[in-house]
Parts: structure tokens; C-alpha cells; sequence
């Protein structure tokens, strides 16, 4: 079935299925394939957010920037529920941490935390808190250290989480390049053979673009400005080789 197709796609994460669906917007014919289901990876361990608070201003932002509007495009019609929310986040300032929220913003956080305290049956529905992060290769078993520290989060920040139950706690393996940078374009000396991959602990905020760019650059053997700075030939992937 492969043979008929203008592309194979080899893996159907976050990354391989944008790059699939990209490719067939392109007007190709594709197969995505996968060794397990389709998210069965790291993508579906993921917390799912597509974030971009502090990010530093330049390609890369504005590349998540344009995900965020990627995503977020309503015509873009996908036969299942897509399930993309853009709800905002909020980034809690902690003591300890050397961190002071002014004054008004602590006072309404503290309102906040004592209604939902004190709010009628306490809390209900599930938590969902994460995560932590450490290089333990491709262990993808969960330590009682992570767990307990991430326990201790939530119920420094919502007290009345200390009565919750824990349900269940797993892991994932963030794709990291050696550089710490994402790896998008032709194989060096395997023409035909592209890579999209390396994107660490950011892959759904950089998932769409990925795929759509990638797609275009595929189709017209253009490199699109904002792919340069991960150019799978870049000397400092290289250079950090063991
Ligand atoms: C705890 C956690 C929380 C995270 N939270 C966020 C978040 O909030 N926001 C964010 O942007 N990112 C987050 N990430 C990162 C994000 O999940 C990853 O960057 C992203 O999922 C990577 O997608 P991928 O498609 O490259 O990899 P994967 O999802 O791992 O997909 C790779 C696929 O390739 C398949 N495969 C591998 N080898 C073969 C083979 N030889 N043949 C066939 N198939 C093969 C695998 O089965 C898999 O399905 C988080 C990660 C973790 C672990």
C-alpha cells in the first residue's frame, strides 16, 4: 500500500501526524505509519499545552506564535472533535522561590484559593499536576521522588489537594536532540529521507507548524526562513556528538 503513496510518514506523534496532514493539504498522497497506536508516545504523556509565556522574543516565539494561530484557525475542519481549547495560563509567583506576587494579585490568588477551599463538597473532578523532568535515558517508569515532589506542588498550591486521591502517574520521553534544538529537514547525505524531530518538552506548541512548514518545503524545495536555525546539517549537532 506504501508504494502507491508520494510519502511514508514514520511515526504518528504530535509531530508525524502534523507532518501527514500538512502533506496532504500539500495535495500528496501519504501513509502514516507506527510501530504502536497513533499518539502512543511521548505525545500522549504530554500535558498538551501550547503555552508561550516566557519565551524570548525572536524566530523561535514567533514561530510558536503562529502555531498557537495554526491551531486556533476555525476552518480548519477535522473530521473528530479536535479538542483544542485556548484558554490561558497563569504563572504563580512563590516566595521561596525569590518571587512576590504585588500585593492586589496575591490577595485575589488567596480569595481564590479559600472559595475553592471552602466551596461546597471541597474539590471535585481530576488534577492533573506536572511534571517533573530528569535524564534517565529511555526509563519511562515513574520514581516515588518525582511523584512526591509534584504531590508537594500541588498542595503547596492548593492546600485542600491534600485530601485528594491519587489516581494514577506516568511518564514520557522527551525527544531531546543533542544540541537541545529541533532536527527539521532533509538527512544529511540521504536525499529523499526528512526528519522532524528533537522537539524535547515543546513538541505540541511547536507541532503545527512543524508539519505545515516542513510539508512546503517538501513540495517546493524551498527552506522556509524559520526552519533555518534546524537544519539537521548544523555544525553544533555535530560538534556535541559523543
Ligand atoms: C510529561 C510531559 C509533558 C509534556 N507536556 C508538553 C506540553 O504541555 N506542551 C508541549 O508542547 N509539549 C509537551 N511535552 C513534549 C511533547 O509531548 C513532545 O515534544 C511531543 O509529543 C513529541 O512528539 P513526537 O511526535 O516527536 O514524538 P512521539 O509522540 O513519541 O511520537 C513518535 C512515534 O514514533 C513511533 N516510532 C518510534 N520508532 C518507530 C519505528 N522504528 N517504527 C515505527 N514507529 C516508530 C512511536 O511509536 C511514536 O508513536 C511533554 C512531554 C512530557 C514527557
Amino acid at each position: 500500500m506504501a508504494k502507491d503513496r508520494d510519502a511514508i510518514v514514520v511515526g504518528a506523534g504530535v509531530i508525524g501526524s502534523a507532518v501527514a496532514y500538512f502533506l496532504q493539504e500539500e495535495g500528496l498522497s501519504v501513509c502514516l505509519i507506527d510501530r504502536g497506536a497513533v499518539a502512543a508516545g511521548t505525545t500522549s504523556a504530554s500535558a498538551g499545552h501550547t503555552s508561550v509565556q516566557g519565551r524570548v522574543p525572536g524566530p523561535a516565539l514567533d514561530l510558536a506564535l503562529a502555531n498557537v494561530r495554526l491551531l486556533g484557525e476555525p476552518k480548519r475542519a477535522l473530521p473528530d472533535d479536535f479538542e483544542y481549547v485556548q484558554s490561558g495560563g497563569l504563572i504563580l509567583p512563590f516566595a521561596d522561590h525569590g518571587l512576590e506576587a504585588p500585593p492586589e494579585v496575591e490577595g485575589e490568588l488567596q480569595k481564590k484559593r479559600y472559595l475553592k477551599q471552602t466551596g461546597a463538597g471541597g474539590f471535585q473532578g481530576r488534577f492533573y499536576v506536572g511534571s517533573t523532568s530528569e535524564f534517565r535515558g529511555f526509563d519511562r517508569s515513574s520514581s516515588w521522588e518525582g511523584v512526591s515532589q509534584l504531590c508537594q506542588y500541588a498542595i503547596d498550591t492548593v492546600p485542600a489537594l491534600a485530601r485528594a486521591r491519587l489516581v494514577r502517574g506516568w511518564a514520557g520521553l522527551r525527544p531531546r536532540s543533542r544540541d537541545g534544538t529541533f532536527i527539521i529537514g532533509e538527512a544529511p547525505g540521504c536525499p529523499g529521507f526528512w526528519l522532524a524531530t528533537g522537539h524535547d518538552s515543546i513538541g505540541i506548541l511547536y507541532s503545527a507548524m512543524t508539519g505545515r512548514l516542513l510539508s512546503q518545503w517538501i513540495r517546493t524545495g524551498e527552506r522556509p526562513a524559520l526552519l533555518a536555525m534546524f537544519d539537521p546539517a548544523r555544525p553544533s549537532l555535530a560538534a556535541a556528538a559523543p
